[in-house]
Order: structure tokens, then sequence, then C-alpha cells
């Protein structure tokens, strides 16, 4: 047998098709090991047959590595060559998405137990009489049956060995898969559906329309009608895979689902340890495991026979990877719900504007969920006029609107929620005198001070720099820590409510898998009576106690330098609002602003998702911005910069033509350095372009793709998420 294998090197040197000797039995999708100028190198079988283009004797062959089952599915193999193709990324890279890293690195093995049995007839047994543990032993065995060898030395003290010795048991070593979320407690029981409910889930099943969006208000039970699909596809033998944003992974919708769902549910999350993921995944591709719950990367999930994909939260940013490839997780969703004749689940409050006009246009279903469960109403916005408040001699970060909200919900012994909106916001240090910046030296963003740890950070590549004591430009001491932070926030509560209870969540206090669980677990049972957090607080929680929702600096994200910030300011003001009142108690906003007569800002106070979507469309439509638009950018990265400045060069001349010719569809074209210049030493341009019709789409793919070298990585990007 002959076999087209794709070896694991991710460059564009060794960006094709190597044929091999293989022994029959070998499958598409098998990983290999496979000799590769004098190394040997894992590799991928993605076709089979009988003839090679070589001499037959010339060619190696490859070893099949030690798998339960072909790492990839066929369509796993078939998705990464459109991938491939697509992202302009070489092959071996897109097959890295269908795989754990610990299979890469080899790092991890799987986790084995030794088990005894008793190989002995009790008849002939033959202990002396001191040795009791050793007949203690044999006689659970002979009751008990195959038992784990630990436990066994834990109730007999140590006697496996010695029955070992005698020959009185057999040991098998039997793999076992860990369990990432045992200490989480599963709650939660199934509901029986309201009529809203359980007219959309007829309608996602019965509408013909692959994708379907549920544009449903916060609270008004989405989730439900989401399990409800996944338990009627495990009923009938399909799997589901279940994404969520990244930071709303919660362990409160892991206990969720694990009480509904057990073993058959599986998380991919990079929270788990590389053993756990490993697992994991290895559950899923054995089928063990039917339901993939993760991130944007669960998508690619080994799962053969898909019955729905669900993406919850479909506006979310983080369904855009800004890695390469620099893949939508819609698209690669669709084409997987195409492949297997499923359906595509968009759940939302807030759908992102390009998703609700092609709703509106006919071409997704659109399922409208207006009222929250029990027709619990949706809490009261109340906007506060910050200019006010200064002109009034208050300069802190809370108006007298809030203090006095505050001061209610505490004495009601409920809970309140403070929310910061970090977008484009943070403590950069900035010299008073010259106006120096303090930026990381291997990425040219600015860092952020750390006061717990008195150090300055990079948020890009996690370098730590020790403080300044002066202005490393001019010597002056007077430094500024522009902006508030989650700490100030807290430390300026603690002065106000001594008493209240007061936590913090942001990215620096939930490192790890469970920070983040053990921080909303204390908040949900209680323990807690402020929670001050950035975007992370805002989605899919449920307290029940939160009757208090403050928004801190609510304009913080309209000034931002992207044509989404009105739509992204509407989304986290309806997330973060939906928090609160979920309960029987009506729940309260205050919502602070320099900006008061904004119209995002009225809009979201009203919940008027309709008039924010018909206002925000006739924008872009007069400013000619997607969905009337195209922005397309091609990223050239690269370590060495004149290589990289070279690529630019040479593409842009390239699309320069392009443009020349076709003028007309093109509202932008240039060439710039990336905004951010560096992100771990590599340098980073880009040509950026805002086109209409389709039409010249494939045109520059095909132009990028030539242009791609050994040294420097060409990506194309469609309405970026991020032009970072
Ligand atoms: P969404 O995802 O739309 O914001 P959730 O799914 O979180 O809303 O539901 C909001 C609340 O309503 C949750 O507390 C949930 O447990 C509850 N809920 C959902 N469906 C039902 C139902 N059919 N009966 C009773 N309570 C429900
Ligand atoms: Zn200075
Ligand atoms: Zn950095």
């Amino acid at each position: 047998m002959i076999a087209e294998v794709i070896v694991d090197i991710a460059s564009g040197e060794t960006d094709r098709v190597f044929d091999y000797l293989c022994d029959d039995g070998l499958t598409v999708g098998a990983r290999v090991l496979a000799p590769f100028g004098g190394r040997t190198l894992t590799g991928f079988i993605i076709r089979l047959k009988d003839t090679a283009a070589y001499p037959i004797e010339k060619l190696k062959k490859v070893a099949p590595a030690p798998d339960e089952l072909p790492a990839l599915t066929p369509e796993c193999v078939e998705l990464s060559g459109k991938i491939a193709k697509r992202y302009l990324v070489p092959r071996a890279l897109a097959l890295r998405l269908f795989l754990p890293a610990e299979m890469r690195t080899g790092k991890v093995r799987e986790l084995t137990r030794r088990y005894a049995t008793l190989a002995v007839d009790k008849e002939q047994w033959n202990f002396s009489k001191t040795a009791k543990n050793q007949i203690a032993a044999a006689e659970y065995l002979l009751e008990n049956g195959k038992t784990d060898c630990a436990l066994l030395n834990k109730l007999f003290s140590g006697s496996v060995a010695a029955l070992q010795k005698k020959g009185y048991i057999t040991i098998t070593e039997e793999q076992v898969r860990r369990d990432p979320y045992k200490t989480i407690e599963e709650t939660g029981a199934v509901k029986a559906l309201t009529a809203a409910q359980k007219n959309a889930v007829q309608a996602v099943k019965t509408d013909e329309r692959t994708v379907q969006l549920i544009h449903g208000v916060t609270g008004s039970g989405k989730t439900e009608i989401y399990l409800t699909l996944i338990a009627d596809c495990l009923k009938a033998g399909k799997s589901s895979i279940f994404l969520v944003p990244e930071i709303s992974l919660t362990p409160q919708m892991l206990a969720q689902l694990r009480a509904r769902f057990g073993k058959n549910a599986a998380i991919l999350h990079s929270g788990l340890s590389a053993g756990e993921r490993f697992d994991e995944w290895w559950r899923l591709r054995t089928g063990e495991a039917k339901i993939a719950i993760g991130a944007r990367s669960a998508v690619f999930a080994p799962l053969e026979k898909l019955g729905v994909i669900i993406m919850d939260e479909e506006h979310d940013s983080s369904y855009a990877s800004e890695t390469a490839p620099r893949y939508n997780t819609f698209d690669i969703a669709l084409l997987r719900a195409k492949r297997n004749g499923c359906k595509l689940v968009l759940g939302s409050a807030t759908p992102s504007v390009e998703t609700y006009k092609r709703a509106l246009e006919g071409e997704f279903g659109l399922i409208k969920l207006a009222e929250r469960i029990n027709k619990r109403p949706l809490p009261e916005i109340r906007i506060v006029d910050m200019r006010r408040e200064v002109r009034r001699g208050n300069n802190s970060a809370f108006s007298f609107a809030l203090k006095e909200e505050l001061e209610q919900t505490l004495l009601g012994g409920n809970q309140a929620i403070l929310f910061l909106n970090r977008r484009g916001y943070s403590q950069t240090v900035i010299c008073k005198e010259c106006g120096y910046v303090a930026k990381c030296e291997a990425c040219d963003v600015s860092l952020t001070y750390h006061r717990e740890e008195d150090c300055l950070k990079c948020h890009y590549c996690g370098a730590k720099y020790n403080m300044l004591s002066g202005c490393p430009d001019c010597g002056s001491k007077k430094l500024s820590y522009a902006g508030t932070g989650t700490q100030r926030i807290v430390s300026d509560l603690k002065k106000l409510y001594p008493q209240a209870r007061i936590l913090r969540m942001d990215n620096d206090t939930t490192s790890g898998k469970e920070g983040h669980y053990k921080i909303l677990k204390e908040f949900g049972e209680k323990k807690a009576d402020i929670l001050v957090g950035t975007q992370m607080i805002a989605k899919g929680h449920d307290f029940p106690s939160v009757t208090l929702v403050g928004i801190l600096d609510a304009d913080m994200s309209l000034h931002f330098n992207d044509y989404r910030s009105g739509e992204r300011t509407f989304q986290l003001i309806t997330q973060v609002a939906g928090r609160s009142g979920r309960a029987e108690e009506q729940g309260k906003v205050v919502l602070q602003t320099f900006s008061p007569e904004n119209d995002v800002l009225r809009f979201a106070c009203e919940y008027d998702y309709e008039g924010f979507y018909k206002n925000e469309v006739s924008l872009r439509q007069a400013a000619m911005f997607p969905p009337f638009s195209k922005i397309v950018r091609v990223l050239i990265s690269g370590e060495d910069n004149k290589k990289a400045l070279e690529t630019l060069k040479s593409v842009y001349f390239a699309l320069e033509e392009l443009y020349r010719e076709n003028e007309e569809q093109f509202l932008f074209f240039n060439k710039m350095a990336a905004p951010i210049k560096r992100i771990e030493n590599k340098h980073r341009y880009q040509v950026l372009m805002r086109i209409v019709g389709g039409e010249l789409l494939p045109k520059i793919y095909d132009i990028c793709a030539g242009e791609r070298t050994r040294e420097t990585l060409v990506s194309v990007e469609e309405n970026p998420a991020n032009l970072s």
C-alpha cells in the first residue's frame, strides 16, 4: 500500500504530500512515524493508493503510532485541507487544530492502573499462619473479584507484592481516564420546557435551513433549549458540540452538564492539565463521550455523526482566532454542519449586526424569545451623567446614585456586581513631564501596572518588568498610573463600606481552571456582597441574589477605534445588565457615562435591540462599513524584519495591481505597520482594504497564497474582530 503522508512540520517548505509505503490495515487519518531526512517524524495519512509517482523501491516505510484508533476522522482530514487553503497555512498546521497539543509533544502518557485478580483456587491456598494480611487480601479478592492494587495495598498493608511473588494473583494494567472536574458538584434538575422553549426546539428541528438563530433576551431560557437539543441527539445516538465564549465557560455550566449528561460530556478547555485534556479528547474520539463542550477550539472535536452544533453568545469576539490559522469559528462550524447534515444553532440576546441581517433576509432561521422565564421583568437601567458628578465635586469612580443603590442593596441583604469596562483601557505608566509610556520590549504594547506584585506586565506575552522608580527618558519622578483598575475600585469600596465582603474577578485573580470557579462559587454561596470585575463577569452567570449591577464606565468602549464599538458597547451593557434581578426581586442597573445622550446607550437602556439594529445598520450603510462592505486585512509577520518588509512590498505590489484594475470596488487600500508592531518578536505589517462585492476576495487569496515564504507568514482576514 502507498500512503500519502503529511509530516508534522509547519513550514512552507515541507508543505506537501510525501509518498510512503505502509502495511495493510492502516487507514486514512492514522498517525504514523515517518523516516524523514535522517530523522523520524510524526505524520498523518491523508490518502491511500496503489501506485506512487516514484519507483516503489525508493520509498521509505512508515510505522503505525500506538493509537487506539486513527487519530483523525475522515471528516477532520478533509476539513484540514479546506482550512489550509482558506487560511493560507501549511496543511500540517491545519491538522494540528484537530489534535490535542499533548499528542504532539508526546509528554503525556495514558494513565494506567494495576488490578489484581485471584489466580489460585481456595483449596490450594497454603499461607503461613502469620500472613494474616495476605490471607485477608485473598479472601477479599475471592469475594470482590478484580481489585485496584492500590486499594488492596491500602486495605491490607502492602500485600500485593507478596501475593504476586507467590503466584496467587495475576496483575493486569488497564487504562483509566483522568477526570478534570472531580470537585464540581452536579447541580440542576431537568426543567419542564415553557411553551416558548418548546417552540424553539421544534423550530430548530423542523426548519430546513442549516443555520438557526435564537434571539432571546437574557434570562429567556436559551440554555435549557440547547440542553434539550443535545439530549435529543444523544437519545438518537448522535453527538453534539456545544461552544461557549472563552470567558463564560463557567463551572456552573459544567456542573449542569455533568448532572444532565454525566460521562457523556467531555470538556475541551485550556484550563485543564495536559493529561486531562489528552484524556478528554480521547473520550470523544472513541465515542465514550458524545458531547464536546468548550471555547472555540472545541469546534474541532473529533466527533462523528454530529447531530447539532451550538454556538452560545454567537456575537462574542472570542470566536475569532487571533493566531494562525486565524479562523472564524462560525465558518468551521458551518462546514461541519453541512458535511454532517445537522443544524448549527446560534444563540444570543444581542446578535451581531451581520448575523441578524442574514437572519432578517431569510438566509438563517430566526427564532425569537421576547420574555424572560416566568415573565420576570428586565432590570431598569438608570443613566447617570458623570460630567455632572465631577461638577458637583465628586471625582471618585462612584456616583452619588450608585452609592445610594449600593447602600440599599447591602442593607437589604442582597448582592451587587460592579462592572469595569476594560476594553481599550489599561493602567499604563506615563511620565507626566515628558509623556514617556512604559512598553514591552518584545511586543510594543504598553505595560500594565500590577499593584499586588508591584510590577509591570505585558498582557500580550506575559513578560514581567520591575516597576520604574523614575522615568527612563527624562529622569522625572512624576509617574502617573492612568486609569482605574479593579484593584483600585476594590480598595476604594473597602473604605466606603468597611463591613462589606468584596470579591474581585479579572485575569489576575483567575489563574488555573478552578480560580474562576472558586470566586464564582463563593459569590454564588453569598459569601460576599459585592463582586467587582471586568468582561469576565458579564456573561452567562446566574446569581439569584444579585439585585444591583453598576456599570462604572459605560463609554470606555464607545470611543474605541473600531467600527464595531457601538455594537460591542450595546452587547456589553445588555449582558451585564442581564445579571441583575434574575430571581424574585426586581433588579436595578446604574450606568455611569460621560456621554449620556449617546444613541447606543439609550437603546441599550430600553433593551431595544431592533431600534439599535436599525440605527446601527443605517450608520454602517452611510459609512459603507460591514456588512455593506468587507474589511480585508492581509497580515504579514516574521521574525526577520527585512524579510517581512520584502514580503510586504511584494504582496503590496501584487494587490496594488488588482486595486488599479478594479478601483470602483475598493473603498480603501493601503499598507502600514500593524497597530501592534511586534508580538512575540515577530514583526507585523498589513495591507488593509475595504471592498464591496465578493468577486475580488478569491483573487486576493490567490495572490497572498503565492507570496508566503519560508520566513514570513501571510494571512488574509475578513472583517477581523480585532485589528491589533
Ligand atoms: P439565558 O441563557 O437565555 O440567559 P438561562 O438559560 O440562563 O437564560 O435561564 C434563565 C433562568 O431561567 C435560569 O435560572 C434557568 O434555570 C431558568 N429556567 C430556564 N428554563 C426554565 C423552565 N423551563 N422552567 C423554569 N425555570 C427555567
Ligand atoms: Zn519622562
Ligand atoms: Zn510582551
